[in-house]
């Protein structure tokens, strides 16, 4: 597999209190052809943190330089023999066809899946969807930001006893693609039509967050559009990656202990009001939770738990096949190519992200991380005529993704799946015996 990586060269300067643009800022599409490049990239980020990694194979890094150190980077390659291709020259430009609509009140089919749309505009319309199905939506807060935002999101339920489908989205605030393509699932799965559609609706209860970053999200919209992390002070510094804080295997892989880096992992486990707070929330209806989906951008993968290792830990070889054929499914409508395997095979080891740990501490049975369109064109900066189609397709995996785990025997009796894959004991047992 070639992987791509993402450079944003960071030129100029920045001062608070206004919105950053990113002028003359470029993105580059970096194409590794073997393991010798990647360590290339690798010590690059370790030496040199003027570039920002967009894709998570490398962790960021985000300094301000001025803008003759583009050649630097070119040059870089160049000596190195590592293959480059510049995809956006002037990243404003790129930020600036972003349109944000503004939603139209009282009215739930009035989101359109042309914009994006900012944070209050998202809440507003949760609580509208709640008072417009009131024996069907409800609404839900999961947790409190550092800057005392509400996690909020919604409940779809057809009535009790029903297992349950988990969406977590918008953990990185940059990742625009994820709340927009969760609130057009949220839609589908109120309005559609479609027989497949409306009996996933039914037959399972559906936690929604399109959202669970919500500072680093409205931070996006004002200040800085490409923030990835939350808006807590770290000395001089800001912000922790909410998706390396959880509790599993924390700061291991993947993560960076300074506070500059975009994967810094906080001063503990669960150090932060995010990510403590919607554990809590999600614990409490942990033994129910037959899907978890954590949403991110970019790539075009599925990604399966652990982050920290590729042994096939529990019922990887399930989750996987799984995976794949709903990646098949998701092929079919646009021709979108996705990569599926285990995190740390498939792009590079992380750990202390949400997924791992819904894995690891909930014995959820099957736990997948998306990264969304594109795979090495625009990035975090996906142009607004692409939320349908990826919005679209995304749904029909979704769709599929319960198909498939029918017949792969994750159907109990009555509504939703059932819990069935080896322990990681045994088969570490199964392993060493062979
Ligand atoms: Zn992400």
């Amino acid at each position: 597999m070639i992987l791509i990586f993402f450079i944003l060269f960071l030129a100029g300067s920045f001062v608070a209190s206004e919105k950053f643009k990113f002028d003359n800022y470029t993105l580059y599409k970096i194409l590794p052809k073997d393991s010798s490049d990647f360590v290339i990239l690798q010590e690059l980020y370790e030496i040199d943190r003027r570039f920002d990694f967009w894709d998570d194979p490398i962790p960021t890094a985000e300094y301000l330089i001025p803008p003759h150190d583009k050649i630097d980077l070119e040059n870089i390659l160049i000596q190195n023999n590592v293959a480059f291709i510049p995809t956006i020259q002037n990243i404003q430009e790129a930020i600036d066809r972003q349109t944000v609509k503004k939603y139209t009140r009282n009215n739930v089919r009035s989101m359109q899946w042309d914009a994006y749309y900012e944070l209050e505009e998202i809440y507003a319309w949760i609580d509208d969807l709640a008072k417009t199905y009131p024996d069907i939506v409800t609404t839900e807060v999961a947790g409190t930001s550092y800057e005392g935002r509400e996690i909020k999101g919604l409940k779809i339920s057809h009535g009790p006893g029903r297992r349950i489908v988990f969406i977590e989205s918008g953990i990185h605030a940059r990742e625009w693609i994820t709340p927009a393509t969760v609130c057009y699932i949220t839609a589908q799965l109120l309005t559609s039509n479609d027989p497949e559609t409306r009996a996933a609706a039914r037959d399972f209860d559906w936690y929604i967050f399109p959202v669970t970053n919500p500072d680093g999200y409205v931070w996006t919209h004002t200040d800085f559009r490409l923030w990835r992390k939350n808006r807590k002070p770290v000395g001089t510094e800001f912000g922790i990656d909410l998706n390396r804080n959880w509790n599993s295997n924390w700061l291991v892989k993947g993560s960076s202990t300074n506070p500059s880096s975009n994967n810094y992992a906080g001063l503990g486990p669960f150090s932060e009001p995010e990510t403590r707070t919607l554990s809590t929330y999600i614990t409490a209806i942990g033994n129910k939770i037959d899907i978890y989906l954590s949403m991110h951008s970019s790539g075009q993968l599925l990604l399966v738990p652990f982050g920290n290792t590729t042994q096939p830990l529990a019922n990887y070889y399930d989750v996987v096949n799984i995976g794949r054929r709903a990646m098949g499914a998701l092929s079919v409508r646009y021709g979108t190519e996705y990569t599926t395997g285990n995190v740390a095979e498939a792009i590079y080891h992380a750990t202390g992200s949400s997924a791992d740990w819904v894995k690891e501490f909930l014995d959820v049975p099957l736990v997948y991380i998306y990264e969304l369109r594109d795979r090495g064109t625009f990035g975090h900066l996906l142009p607004p005529d692409q939320i349908l189609p990826t919005s679209e397709e995304t749904m029909d995996s979704i769709i599929d993704l319960i198909h498939q785990a029918k017949r792969f025997g994750y159907m109990n009796s009555g509504n939703g799946l059932k819990f069935s894959f080896l322990t990681p004991l045994l088969l570490f047992v199964v392993k060493s015996v062979v």
